[in-house]
């Protein structure tokens, strides 16, 4: 259902040891087999670099799950996204709703992050998406609308940027929207990208993500504007992660 070339990126989460290379390296040997689209893993930020010296040269591009706006300083805890780019990441997650969430992110600070991104070269995925409350209650475009326009930053261009829609609900719980439902998110974010961004707006990458796995890849990617997916728990194992990427 994509115009655009789809992508397909694997949300570790605080998961993963050292051992979890194993798993990465199943990916990178299998992931040839799977041309029709991009694959990426973002691994907690203490695997970043072995993951990404592994991959060099592989067709599975590494992530970040988080930066900071400034490129240094006394922000103890905190990783800059120079530093993701120095340990050779090539994109970011900004704004997912476990930061927004627990670490109370508001789009200003996420439109901070995405910049920063771009100043370290990365792209920035950038994810968006509604509480249950917010869906229940009809908001759910309206909310779509204020994330976009707060947490983008002008001058996003195809290459740069790329959103994430996320119903927070349907993260980690198994629930997934409908079709219909995801194909309604998906067309007013792509409206919302023209509109601010013209021509660079409709090569924007738009993923689905909220539990995403292999027995529903085929169904949710094939809805209009879905431009791949962000997957979380089903990115853990390299057999589940390229059996979403079959879908395409
Ligand atoms: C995520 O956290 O980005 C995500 C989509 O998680 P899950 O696939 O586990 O629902």
């Amino acid at each position: 259902a994509s115009v655009r070339r789809p992508l397909v990126a694997g949300n570790w989460k605080m998961n993963g040891l050292s051992a979890s290379v194993a798993e990465l390296d199943a990916m990178l040997t299998a992931a040839p087999g799977y041309p029709g689209c991009d694959l990426m893993i973002c691994p907690p930020a203490t695997l970043v670099a072995q993951f990404a010296a592994r991959a060099a040269g592989k067709p599975v591009a590494i992530g970040g799950q988080d930066c900071h706006a400034e490129v240094s300083g006394a922000f103890t805890g905190d990783i800059s996204a120079e530093m993701l780019a120095d340990a050779g990441a090539t994109a970011v997650i900004v704004g997912h709703s476990e930061r927004r969430t627990y670490h109370e992110e508001s789009d200003a600070e996420i439109r901070a992050k995405a910049q920063a991104a771009w100043r370290a070269g990365l792209t920035a995925i950038v994810c968006i998406g509604e509480t249950k409350d917010e869906r229940v209650s009809g908001k759910t475009l309206e909310v779509l609308g204020v994330q976009l326009a707060g947490s983008l930053p002008d001058g996003s261009t195809a290459k740069t940027l790329v959103v994430a829609y996320e119903p927070v609900w349907a993260i980690g719980t198994g629930l997934t929207p409908t079709a219909a439902d995801v194909a309604e998110a998906h067309g007013f974010i792509r409206d919302r990208l023209v509109e601010r961004f013209g021509a660079e707006g409709e090569g924007v990458r738009i993923l689905y993500g909220g539990s995403v796995k292999p027995s529903n890849a085929s169904e949710l990617m094939a809805v209009a504007n879905v431009d791949g997916a962000l997957v979380g728990g089903a990115s853990l194992k390299a057999t589940d992660f390229l059996a979403i990427a079959a879908a395409y």
